[in-house]
């Protein structure tokens, strides 16, 4: 059988935080509450990740959903329950910004993210929606735009292939809204041309269709608006440092020499001093693969912790390692980010990475200045990455 969300509620009403003498549904502690079947999962979330309570809470949730839904205080299924601290997003000081002509401002969005990788084909979209979505799950206001001009994937990942957004009138202007799913706005460039079009558009108008893709859109709020760049380094990367301040990056590899060659010149780019866009962590995929009959062995199949070692050697924060996980794939296919399963492997990566992202924007935000826009000839000398 399965339960309602009110009954679920009405179960978590009765649990009440001992300090602050309230229930914990009215102090707004539950969250991304998701019944499938007699699963139950939830986020209980804290605004203190010391808080005493954490385990006398998460237990009298649990006694009081079985007391209250289970057949003499049974309940078949399982009730998982993920403690969280409030998501506390540091935004970067626009007043600090020197706004120039041609930048493009999105004013309700905190932090832009780029995620970013040398070298295609080593999960960085798989990441970008992933990450998305575990920020979502932790209660932060999510964007995704997926910049991957030649090859878009967020349509796919999201099973948004056959929508379209639609217009809407905002202040006299005819603006595109962005679609939702999971809780998360998407743009794709994919929504609007056919990648084999883009394929053979050269790089000005490949830049233009980006620059569109945030000007004529109707964003909104957003704590996180993430940007799934194409892989490598070019146009459109330069494109978007000269007319949006990201508030980092981040770049995905996977442990192989190859892949980390070309994400070494990833954060080379970002760091180069006309660019300048802090380069947040280093997230390492494939990392290793457990069989599911031997949980407890782990097969490094393209070379061991390479990522990790990396972001040792260049001082950068390694935000986590991703095994390779079959499931994965089927979830790129069937539009369902894996991460959106809990208590999955890749669940428990994700819900790592998202609080490890969260931290080091915030710990951006409150060390460094804002990233200013730049003006880059692509042509002058010190621009070879
Ligand atoms: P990129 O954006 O870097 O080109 P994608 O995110 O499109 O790469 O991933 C390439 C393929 O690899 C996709 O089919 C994706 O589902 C799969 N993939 C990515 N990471 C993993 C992983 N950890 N385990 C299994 N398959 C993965």
């Amino acid at each position: 059988m399965s339960y309602s969300e009110n009954q679920i509620l009405d179960a978590l009403r009765k649990v009440e935080h001992p300090e602050k003498k309230k229930n914990i549904v009215d102090l707004k502690m539950i969250n991304d509450l998701k019944i499938d079947g007699n699963e139950i999962h939830f986020s209980l979330i804290f605004e203190k990740s010391n808080d005493p309570f954490i385990k006398s809470l998460r237990k009298a949730c649990v006694k009081s959903i079985k007391e209250q839904l289970g057949d003499d205080a049974k309940i078949e299924g399982n009730v998982e329950i993920v403690a969280r601290q409030k998501v506390e997003v540091k935004q970067m000081d626009t007043e600090k910004k020197s706004p120039k002509q041609d930048m493009i401002t999105l004013p309700g969005v905190k932090n832009i993210i780029a995620v970013a990788s040398g070298k295609g084909g080593v999960g960085k979209s798989m990441v970008a929606a992933n990450l998305a979505v575990s920020l979502a799950q932790a209660g932060a206001k999510v964007s995704l735009v997926d910049a991957d001009i030649y090859g878009p994937s967020v349509p796919m990942m999201f099973d948004v292939v056959n929508e379209k957004p639609r217009a809407v009138e905002v202040n006299g202007k005819n603006k595109v809204l962005p679609l939702e799913k999971y809780g998360i706005k998407l743009l794709s460039i994919g929504f609007f041309v056919d990648p084999e079009q883009a394929l053979i558009w050269r790089g000005p108008m490949a830049s233009n269709a980006m620059k569109q893709l945030f000007t004529e859109a109707e964003w909104g709020e957003a704590d996180y608006l993430i940007l799934d760049l194409p892989p490598g380094t070019g146009d459109i990367h330069l494109t978007l440092v000269q007319s949006l301040s990201v508030t980092g990056s981040i770049l995905v590899t996977t442990p192989q020499e190859m892949a980390l060659a070309d994400a070494r010149k990833g954060v080379s780019m970002f760091r180069q001093e006309q660019i300048n866009v802090p380069v947040l962590g280093i997230i390492e995929n494939m990392s290793w693969f457990t069989p599911d009959d031997a949980t407890d062995k782990k097969y490094y199949l393209f070379g061991k912790e390479g990522g990790k070692q990396m972001a040792e050697e260049m001082n950068i924060p390694l935000l986590g390692q991703i095994p390779i996980d079959e499931k994965i794939m089927q979830s790129g296919e069937n539009g369902k980010p894996e991460a959106l399963n809990w208590s999955s492997k890749t669940g428990k990566a994700f819900r790592e990475i998202a609080e490890n992202t969260i931290k080091q924007v915030n710990v951006r935000n409150e060390t460094m200045e804002p990233t200013t826009i730049v003006k880059i000839d692509p042509n002058a000398e010190g621009c070879n990455y």
